[in-house]
C-alpha cells in the first residue's frame, strides 16, 4: 500500500491544516499518545464520551460526538453520509465526490476546519471543563470555513447565503 501523503488545503490557515496533519500522523497529545510517551495521566479515557481510549481515530472519527458532527457536515455539504473510522479516510474523502474541483477543494477545507474545531472542543473539555456542544462545533465550522475560504479564494460566488445552503459552486 502506498504511503499516505498529506494534502494541504490552500484556503485554510496553516494552523488549521496543522491539526489535521498532526492527527493523521498520530502526533496530537491525546491521552493514549501521552501514555505512550510515558507521561503520567489519570486516565486514558476519551474526555468527551468517557467510554473509549482517547486516540486520534477515536476523537475525530468513532466518538459519538464526531459521528454526529460528520453526519451534520455531510448533510450540509450534500455529500452521502460516510462512515469512516480512520482519519485518512475522511482526509481523502473530497477526492471521491462529484462536481467541480472547486467543490472538492471547499469540502477538503471544511474537513480540515471540522477536525480543528473538534480538537478545540476536546481541549476546552480537558482544560476548561467546558461541556462539548455539537451545535457550537457546527456553528464554528460553518462560520470559520466561510471566513477563511471567502478571504483566501476571493471567489465572488461565495457569499454567506450560498455557503449556508452549500449551493452555487
Ligand atoms: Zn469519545
Amino acid at each position: 500500500m502506498p504511503e499516505y501523503v498529506f494534502d494541504w488545503n490552500k484556503w485554510v490557515p496553516k494552523k488549521v491544516g496543522f491539526v489535521a496533519w498532526r492527527a493523521e500522523k498520530e502526533r496530537l497529545p491525546t491521552r493514549v499518545a501521552l501514555a505512550e510517551r510515558n507521561v503520567r495521566i489519570e486516565s486514558d479515557r476519551c474526555v468527551i464520551c468517557g467510554d473509549y481510549a482517547e486516540t486520534s481515530d477515536h476523537v475525530f472519527m468513532s466518538c459519538q460526538l464526531a459521528q454526529t458532527v460528520w453526519s451534520i457536515v455531510s448533510q450540509w455539504c450534500k455529500i452521502p453520509t460516510f462512515s469512516a473510522f480512520c482519519i485518512q479516510d475522511v482526509l481523502s474523502m473530497h477526492g471521491g465526490i462529484s462536481g467541480s474541483q472547486k467543490r472538492r477543494n471547499i469540502v477538503q477545507a471544511i474537513v480540515h476546519v471540522t477536525i480543528w474545531s473538534i480538537w478545540n472542543t476536546r481541549n476546552d473539555a480537558v482544560f476548561n471543563s467546558v461541556y462539548p456542544s455539537v451545535p457550537k462545533i457546527i456553528e464554528e465550522v460553518k462560520h470559520m470555513s466561510y471566513l477563511w475560504v471567502k478571504s483566501r479564494s476571493k471567489d465572488p460566488l461565495i457569499t454567506w447565503e450560498t455557503w449556508r445552503c452549500f449551493e452555487g459552486f
